[in-house]
């Protein structure tokens, strides 16, 4: 027998709601399910942020009974702070996640159901790296997945993908090109038209120019989500792309060092400033995991970013190490949650790219923009 959203939502139905007879499924805690085609679940549970604690049991139990279903594959529950429904039972008197309330929006792109940015404050963090690993790991969940890179001062797609051919347009006469497919993810990158050893000089309308034609007149087809390499930085071009992209909400990947962290507090103020949510912040080459011994070896003081999402109000939403094993595979251009699945870092990736897509579902993210004192 098959599984699907309506043998998870009744095996739900059996749990029960925290204080009260009701289960989880009529008080309206569960998101939305999905099923993938080989049995793999996702969804979230809405939990009050004040009584956290008290919701991983029930995670758990929630897990526990969709994975007793005859042909569940891998079972995914992420908590979200925010009510996946409408109506609220809550009586928690934490804040919750603004709607985003900002003037003139991005206009959506047909067909594309949701819009996210990997960003970074500054280079060479490993942002296209998580970029196309999360985006990959986004398609195991079951999702329709494209990435496109719009770091084109310094496209990296080809490399990462392992494609080398150039797009062909949708169908004659038209501008529109068709996106190139690796491992299931549809890519667009400016590296796919132009040769790796071209220096490019690009001035700020050329980029956005370049970046709205790689957006709008790309033949993306029904996608659930799409992913956005960003160009590292967080100067006024990454402030544009922010503010004309129609984002649901932006991840910021930082390394454990200082100098890095401090990068990564501007890339989450430049999010805020235009008031795209903020998923969380990941964090990369977190410790050293040695070939030879397979140890873990925390060399750069890790644990940085952690605290410090803590500290900025914002989700951590993991670690990944630094593993000569990554680099390999993506120097090869076969990134490593397809080359090396059972790998600590696709692990990662894969449970940060259910609770991103977790979190999408909820509409939730953390508050765009910071809450208003006033001081007197
Ligand atoms: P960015 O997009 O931030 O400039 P890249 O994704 O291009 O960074 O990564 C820079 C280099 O670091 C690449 O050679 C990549 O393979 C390597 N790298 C990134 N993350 C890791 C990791 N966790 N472990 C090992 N090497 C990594």
């Amino acid at each position: 027998m098959a599984i699907t959203k309506e043998t998870v939502l009744q095996a739900l139905s059996r749990v029960h709601a925290p204080d009260g007879p009701e289960n989880i499924v009529t008080r309206g805690l569960v998101s939305e399910i999905l099923v993938s085609a080989n049995g793999d679940v996702i969804f979230a549970l809405t939990a009050d942020p004040a009584r956290a604690a008290h919701m991983e049991p029930l995670r758990k139990a929630a897990e526990a009974a969709v994975k007793a279903i005859p042909g569940a594959g891998k079972v995914t529950v992420a908590l979200t702070a925010e009510r996946a429904g409408g109506h609220s039972h809550s009586h928690s008197h934490a804040p919750a996640a603004p709607k985003r309330t900002a003037g003139p929006r991005a206009i959506g792109v047909p067909g594309v159901k949701h819009i996210i940015a990997v960003a970074s404050g500054k280079g060479g963090v490993g942002k296209s790296t998580v970029a196309v690993n999360l985006a990959l790991g986004l398609v195991k969940l079951g999702l329709k997945v494209g990435i496109l890179d719009a770091d084109i001062y310094g496209p990296s797609m080809p490399k990462l993908l392992g494609i080398n051919r150039r797009p062909e347009l949708a169908a004659p006469n038209t501008k529109t090109l068709k996106p190139l497919e690796r491992h299931g993810l549809k890519a667009m990158s400016m590296g796919f038209m132009v040769d790796e050893d071209t220096p490019m000089v690009w001035r700020g309308p050329m980029v956005m120019g370049a970046l709205t034609q790689m957006l709008r007149e790309v033949a993306w087809g029904d996608l659930d989500i799409l992913v956005v390499d960003m160009p590292p930085g967080t100067g006024d071009v990454q402030l544009t792309i922010s503010q004309q992209t129609p984002l649901a909400g932006a991840v910021v990947v930082s390394t454990p060092q200082d100098l890095a962290l401090a990068d990564a507090r501007k890339g989450l103020a430049m999010f805020r400033k235009v008031e795209v949510p903020i998923f969380g912040i990941i964090e990369n080459m977190s410790y050293f995991i040695c070939g030879k011994c397979d140890e873990r070896h925390e060399i750069f003081g890790h644990g940085g970013a952690k605290a410090e999402a803590k500290r900025l109000g914002v989700p951590f939403l993991g670690e990944i190490p630094l593993e000569a094993a990554l680099r390999k595979h993506s120097d090869e251009g076969e990134p490593i949650v397809v080359s090396a699945p059972d790998s600590t870092s696709a692990k990662a990736f894969c449970a940060i790219a259910a609770q991103v897509w977790g979190e999408i579902e909820a509409g939730a993210g953390a508050p765009a923009a910071p809450r208003i004192i006033i001081e007197d």
